[in-house]
């Protein structure tokens, strides 16, 4: 068995984004810049938020947050969304998720400029992303998508499992897996909460990517022996051993499951890290387009 080890992996995108975007600012005197809303005080998208901000900083790319209060109007955020579109010295910006219940998601998100959507929601790079167009496209299966190619695991003609049918993991992932492309042309099959008999159809699985967000869901007798197991699920468990008081698991139990798997990713350390990294390219390539200098 083998560790997919996103951490390492993201390092290293993280080391050729810093190299790109050192470049630009000594050769044009310009950064890449993501501006970030975020909505509220959710300890965790405060988190994410902060984290997006860290990592910008490793690799040299300028953030801003634009923070408001629960109460936030929706008209106010779109006025915000507009300014930040129109700011030619922003070229991504993100609304971290989720949103008060009186403000409307989809509202929100099809109103940030296509070309700055560097988290990949709009329906205008979803729609692309379903026509195997250049879009951007969302973070965790992008990342999924470069830790499969980076270990040189082969996709085509190989049955994919997917458990999950997110609109930001499982069903995006599905499209891209399932692509007329180098590292698409999978056999894919997509679970949910009604799937029936799932252990028949994950034994069946070439790759399995775990996506359902139920604490080590997948175990070893729903895995064939030498299949590749993707696991994207994050959870805290209180583990009064530790420092943190908690320890992070993923859908899939992992003590189980890496002993009959060829490759399997940890959590942490796994997908999450190359989530974070996706959102840097992202915005690296939102730059390109839109300030268009020769590198
Ligand atoms: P989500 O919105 O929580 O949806 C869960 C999906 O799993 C739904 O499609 C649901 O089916 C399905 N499901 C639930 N119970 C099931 C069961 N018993 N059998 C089969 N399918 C079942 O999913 P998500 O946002 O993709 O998140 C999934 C997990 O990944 C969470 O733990 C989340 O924290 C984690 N996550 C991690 C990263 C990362 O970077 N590592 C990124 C995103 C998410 P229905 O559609 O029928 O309800």
């Amino acid at each position: 068995m083998k560790i997919i080890d996103g951490k390492q992996i993201a390092e290293v995108i993280k080391g050729e984004i810093r190299v790109e975007v050192a470049k630009y600012i000594d050769d044009y005197d310009v950064a890449p810049h993501l501006a970030a809303i975020l909505i509220g005080d959710d300890a965790a998208s405060d988190t994410y938020v902060s984290h997006k901000e860290k990592d910008c900083k490793s690799v040299g790319i300028t953030s801003s947050i634009y923070r408001f209060s629960t109460d936030v109007s929706e008209e106010e955020l779109l006025k915000t969304v507009d300014f930040i579109n129109d700011d030619d010295d922003v070229h991504g910006l993100i609304v971290q998720l989720p949103l008060p219940k009186h403000i409307n998601v989809d509202t929100i998100i099809s109103h940030i400029d296509p070309k700055k959507d560097v988290d990949g929601f709009h329906p205008l790079n979803i729609g692309k992303m379903m026509l195997g167009h250049p879009a951007f496209l969302p973070a965790t299966p992008a990342g999924i998508i470069e830790l499969l190619k980076r270990y040189d695991i082969e996709t085509s003609g190989k049955h994919c499992v997917i458990l999950g049918r997110s609109n930001i993991v499982g069903t995006p992932l599905s499209v891209m897996l399932s692509r007329k492309s180098k590292h698409g042309n999978a056999t894919v099959t997509l679970c949910h909460s009604k799937t029936q008999n799932i252990k028949e159809i994950t034994l069946q699985a070439d790759i399995l990517v775990a996506a359902i967000g139920m604490p080590e869901f997948v175990t070893a007798d729903m895995v064939k022996p030498g299949a590749v197991v993707i696991d994207v699920g994050i959870h805290r468990v209180p583990d009064a051993s530790l420092q943190a008081g908690f320890r992070l698991i993923g859908d899939v139990n992992f003590a189980e499951v890496s002993t009959i798997a060829s490759f399997i990713t940890p959590v942490p350390g796994g997908v999450g890290p190359m989530t974070r990294i996706a959102l840097l390219q992202n915005t690296l390539t939102a730059f390109k387009q839109i300030v268009r200098l020769s590198s």
